[in-house]
């Protein structure tokens, strides 16, 4: 699917910093299996694709994607085709290819290359768990 930076879904990937020219130039594919829970392949041309586990998705009643915690996975993996917009197809895999073969000690999370990606995913956990905190009070 392409997700429009207007459509309500793209409003709700937006507000976890997710570009807009990352929601158009990225098409967004919900596979069976996987052995990942989502991956970003980009693109040598322009853009990028990604796939997410079908079981990872989450929809509302319209068929938009939920306004929930479900959105975290799509959010690091719209992190992902931003950094190839900005950096390019060969310098993006250049880097991450870099930081596998050589950590250097760092956590996978704390990685350049990584670390943006994780805290927004993070963020959007964050802020609906303490939705859910704050509805338990
Ligand atoms: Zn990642």
């Amino acid at each position: 699917m392409n997700i429009s930076p207007d459509s309500p879904s793209g409003k709700r990937l937006k507000r976890y910093g997710v570009s807009a020219n990352a929601l158009r130039k990225s098409r967004v594919f919900a596979v069976a299996w996987m052995p990942v829970p989502a991956f970003t392949l980009p693109l040598p041309v322009d853009g990028s694709i990604i796939l997410v586990h079908k079981s990872v998705l989450a929809y509302d009643a319209v068929g938009e994607l939920a306004d929930g915690s479900a959105l975290a996975p799509l959010v690091h993996q719209l992190h992902h085709a931003h950094q190839r917009q900005e950096w390019g197809y060969a310098r993006y895999l250049l880097r991450h290819l870099w930081s596998r073969l050589f950590p250097g000690g760092v956590p996978v999370h704390h990685r350049q290359v990584e670390r943006e990606c994780y805290l927004a995913a993070r963020a959007v956990e964050e802020a609906y768990s303490q939705e859910r905190i704050a509805s338990i009070r």
